[in-house]
């Protein structure tokens, strides 16, 4: 995948992201507040609240990615400096490890 091509997609990305929680975070108010008071249910908010935290989550990976291309660092490891296959990076343009390193850093994070 070329950088031009990652780039775009990593902006795309960005794009539907801001959009989503924008979405969620306008139709659920009460998902912020930790309080139940404004007609949803907890478990209802807590959702709500995990799902934005995810979208956060890869938000903030997608950054990551856009500020590696401008560094020129894309497509590589972080952790092994190798470069990440480039079929990982057409499923996940925002990958930053090789899929040896993300199973180590996964593990060593649980
Ligand atoms: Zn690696």
């Amino acid at each position: 995948m070329s950088l031009d091509t990652a780039q775009k997609r990593l902006d795309e990305m960005l794009t539907d992201l801001d959009r989503s929680i924008a979405v969620l975070q306008s139709e659920h108010p009460e998902a912020e507040q930790h309080t139940a008071d404004a007609g949803a249910s907890l478990s209802d908010s807590g959702r709500i609240e995990a799902a934005l935290e995810a979208m956060r989550g890869q938000r903030s990976e997608v950054l990551a990615a856009v500020a590696r291309a401008h560094a020129g660092t894309y497509g590589k490891c972080v952790d092994c400096g190798l470069p990440v296959p480039d079929g990982r990076l057409e499923a996940r343009p925002e990958a930053c490890r090789c899929v040896a390193c993300q199973a180590k850093h996964d593990r060593s994070r649980r």
